[in-house]
């Protein structure tokens, strides 16, 4: 027997009907390319979505059509997310910071067929258009009258005369929610990049989860500031959990320095950020410098790479910030887990509390999780035993977009290439990349142990442990260490500072100074690069 209730398909367009009809008034606020601050409403977001979508009727793009971007983190950026998915076509976010022949190839894979950028990025459009193979419409994210002049850009248009002439009103069309409705490429260290194919059903599940208390905890009472961007898996889907929840969005456009994303949270009054540690990093030294505290900033949730220690101390202690340590990846949508305690943590003491805070915490409600050893035996959640970890879920990915050779699943659970404890709470601890263990004596050593202690050195700015061969050991550590500008310490210093921070036989064997730390175009340290770089070191002794 069927249950008697409305099939209602999870559509994306649905969320910005919602915000506009219970929360019109919403503020969105945005720092443009040109350097001002526009601000305007949900009601204004709604409008002009449906104006994007006439003006895609009007290019006679199909049902699933792609639709690519190049922009930051800003209301134009907004609009597409909801006028293109809404109307039934696919947003495919860009990633800038990709070198452009990778970033026409990805184009081509993924058969775009209209490209919207930000004027920012008109020199990587005229360097790519005569590659591209499927693109039929450049549109400039930018008035009329700011049109790049003979850019060469073949029937280059602005967005604002491009949507202007359409009508507002639109009816949203209803289809199948499994549709897809966004995509974005892995970074792909390796061969070339991959794509997650987002559906509208995955979407809208993980823009509830996401709103969870315990997740991200989005409120109408919130005004957030992603600094996450845009063109990286959906901002970890926070436009669509803003939408969902009625708060306030402020978008830092391409300043991402310290100083203007600290002037943005105290003048916008933002009560959540989020981002990647690097830009917390930035915006901690301009406020140390300074002198300077926040006002509204009440959390902010940190992931994409390990969160150090000294990050999480100086927002809490420091600021009264509460750090929330996340989890997740391009194929997860990319939330898998969170940090928040439970209330047996609220009695331990701050350095306990520190324990847990440090971890990547706990499975949002559709996540689940295990940890494997080489055999694929699952392993305990004791917080000592660790194992590849693998994850299923609605909004996890089957298979990538026009893969070859096969789904990635083993027996339906998404290998995600992390090595990870998981405690009896259900506390999960990445300890590595399954690529970047290192094993040394029969033992492995978390490279993200021995990075956290280094960074927590006041001269440290950035550390990258690796593994290198040895006779004896097979492998062993060494870091790989960017002095803060000005700071000095020594090899020796920074070995005696691990001192009873861990076992003798996991401080590395050797400090090697560089100048900077390759990072890949989503800021993680891509230490194949590094390993290459290094590849005449010899340890010491040998
Ligand atoms: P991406 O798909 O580019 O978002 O990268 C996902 C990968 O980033 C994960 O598989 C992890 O290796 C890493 N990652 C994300 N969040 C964290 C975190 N909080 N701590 C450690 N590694 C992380």
């Amino acid at each position: 027997m069927l249950g008697l209730m409305q099939n209602q398909p999870l559509l994306i367009s649905s969320l910005i009907d919602f915000a506009e009809r219970h929360h019109g008034g919403g503020e969105i606020v945005s720092r443009r390319v040109e350097g001002d601050i526009h601000r305007y409403t949900y009601k204004d977001v709604a409008s002009r979505s449906r104006q994007v979508a006439n003006a895609l009727d009007a290019m006679k793009l199909a049902f699933s059509d792609r639709v690519a971007t190049l922009a930051w983190n800003g209301y134009r950026h907004l609009e597409l997310y909801f006028g293109v998915s809404g109307s039934g076509r696919v947003l495919h976010t860009l990633n800038p910071r990709l070198h452009p022949e990778q970033i026409a190839w990805i184009v081509n894979h993924a058969e775009d067929q209209v490209l919207c950028f930000d004027t920012t990025f008109v020199p990587i459009i005229q360097a790519i258009h005569k590659h591209l193979t499927t693109v039929k419409h450049f549109v400039a994210l930018c008035d009329a009258d700011k049109l790049p002049a003979d850019s060469g850009i073949p029937g280059l248009q602005s967005y604002e005369a491009w949507i202007g002439q359409q009508p507002d009103t639109y009816r949203w069309p209803e289809f199948d929610e499994n549709s897809a409705s966004s995509m974005c490429y892995t970074s792909g260290t390796t061969g070339n990049p991959k794509a997650a194919l987002y559906s509208h059903r995955s979407t809208m599940l993980h823009a509830f989860a996401g709103a969870l208390p315990d997740a991200l905890n989005m409120s109408a009472r919130d005004a957030v500031l992603p600094v996450v961007p845009m063109f990286h898996v959906n901002a970890w889907g926070l436009p669509y959990s803003a939408a969902m929840t009625g708060c306030k969005m402020v978008f830092p456009g391409p300043a991402m320095d310290g100083k203007s994303i600290f002037e943005l949270i105290e003048s916008e009054k933002v009560s959540f950020a989020a981002g990647v540690p690097t830009v917390w990093q930035m915006m901690l030294s301009h406020m140390a410098a300074n002198d300077l505290t926040f006002s509204t900033l009440k959390r902010t949730v940190i992931g994409g790479s390990a969160c150090p220690p000294a990050m999480i101390t100086a927002f809490n202690d420091q600021y009264g910030v509460e750090v929330l340590h996340a989890w997740g990846m391009t194929e997860m949508s990319p939330l898998g887990t969170v940090c928040t305690l439970k209330n047996k943590h609220q009695a331990l003491s701050s350095e306990d509390k520190m324990k847990v805070r440090l971890k990547q915490g706990r499975a949002i409600f559709g996540v689940d999780m295990k940890i494997v050893d080489p055999d694929g035996k699952e392993q305990p959640w004791d917080g000592k035993a660790f194992g590849d970890l693998l994850v299923k879920g609605p909004w996890i990915i089957a298979d990538y977009f026009k893969a070859e050779g096969g789904s990635p699943l083993v027996d339906g659970w998404f290998p995600t290439g992390d090595v990870a404890t998981i405690d009896p709470d259900g506390y999960m601890q990445i300890t590595d990349r399954s690529k970047d263990v290192i094993k040394s004596g029969g033992e492995w050593i978390s490279s993200i142990d021995v990075e956290n202690i280094a960074v927590a050195h006041p001269a440290v700015a950035m550390a990258a442990c690796i593994g290198v061969k040895h006779p004896k050991w097979d492998e062993r550590p060494i870091i790989a260490v960017v002095r803060k500008p000005g700071a000095t310490v020594t090899r020796e210093e920074l070995l005696a500072f691990y001192e009873g921070k861990i076992a003798k036989w996991q401080v590395p064997d050797d400090v090697v100074f560089v100048d900077a730390i390759p990072l890949g175009g989503t800021g993680k340290m891509q230490k194949t690069k590094l390993r290459e770089q290094l590849k005449d070191y010899v340890l010491p002794g040998i």
